[in-house]
């Protein structure tokens, strides 16, 4: 009425049942009077668009919780395949040592020479080893000072879709004001990611009420931050409490049980900590903490030290 028209998208349901999303124009036709005499709706299916959006998006959630996995599944492999080969060289040399030593008389020099392809292959090994530790290090210190309710609202979207096609509702309960926090962003949406999915799997079962989900950020009267996933879904029995952390713990036909495992490593790696609990009602809560960063002219003062240091170095 106040603007003549009106334009968003509707759900609407087709005469043989189906559900269709329309983008939908509404047009006010008015008459002589310029009374209100009727609407111009002109309504574009875009179900397949829409479909083919929530897909990409529960790709993404996907690819987010298994793509840590994956990482860890490709690094181990690759440090199997490069200290297995020194590997099998200790053991052939030692070998070869073995028997120049027993021999009648024992052959020193070859045995001094199958001795120190040992030493040569155990420093290959040990360069391998610390090569990877290197780049897993390089992979994972991307700390920024970063707002916790800006890292949870991004994760959001991610997630909405495998939210919505399960019936759950999301609910954010966001403290304004909070301190920021030193930390990597895209780690720090992969432990909220794990916390949403995994609860929305703890709901799957629920059937006989509402299947809700809050997050929740706050400052803990300790000062430090805390982020909390809250649902309604099977809950946690108390003698399990403590292993859902475990690596491989997982009650899932198909989970593989690194979730909350990686969760911890990454939120101890920043200072926190993270813990599981029944809920009074049904289901269960899961939540982290994280130190504030320091006061930012603090920390200025420190990497200005550290550059005049460097620069006097
Ligand atoms: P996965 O999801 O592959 O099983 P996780 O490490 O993420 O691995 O979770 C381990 C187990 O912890 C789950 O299989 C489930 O039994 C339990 N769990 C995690 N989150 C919840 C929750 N919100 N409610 C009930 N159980 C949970």
């Amino acid at each position: 009425m106040r603007t003549g028209r009106w334009e968003g998208e509707l759900l609407h349901t087709t005469i043989d049942g189906t559900q269709v999303v329309v983008s939908s124009r509404w047009s006010l036709q008015r008459d002589e009077l310029a009374q209100p005499a009727a609407i111009l709706e002109t309504n574009t299916d875009i179900s397949a668009a829409k479909r083919a959006e929530a897909a990409l998006q529960q790709m993404q959630a996907e690819l987010a919780h298994v793509s840590r996995i994956t990482m860890l599944g490709e690094l181990s492999a690759s440090i199997a395949h490069e200290v297995n080969q020194p590997l099998a060289a200790i053991v052939l040399n030692a070998e070869g040592a073995l028997r120049y030593l027993e021999h009648k008389p024992a052959k020193i020099d070859e045995a001094r020479q199958a001795t120190s392809r040992i030493v040569q292959s155990a420093e290959r090994a040990s360069s391998v080893i610390r090569r990877i530790r290197g780049l897993s290090k390089k992979a994972t210190s991307e700390t920024t000072r970063l707002d916790v309710n800006d890292v949870i609202e991004e994760t959001i979207p991610l997630v909405r879709s495998q939210a919505i096609s399960n019936r759950v509702t999301l609910r954010l309960h966001l403290s304004s004001g909070l301190p920021a926090v030193l930390a990597d962003r895209i780690q720090l949406q992969q432990v909220i990611i794990n916390l949403v999915i995994n609860a929305i799997d703890a709901m799957k079962p629920a059937v006989d009420r509402l299947r809700e989900l809050t997050i929740q950020s706050k400052l803990g009267e300790d000062g430090q931050l805390l982020v909390a996933a809250q649902d309604t879904g099977v809950g946690i029995e108390s003698d399990k409490i403590d292993r859902l952390f475990d690596a491989f713990f997982t009650s899932k036909p198909d989970g593989m049980g690194m979730g909350l495992s990686i969760c911890r490593s990454i939120i101890e790696a920043h200072g926190g900590r993270i813990w599981a609990s029944a809920n009074v009602g049904p289901g269960a809560t899961v939540q982290f903490t994280l130190p504030p960063a320091g006061a930012p002219s603090t920390e200025r003062v420190l990497a200005d030290a550290a550059g005049s240091a460097k620069s006097v170095g």
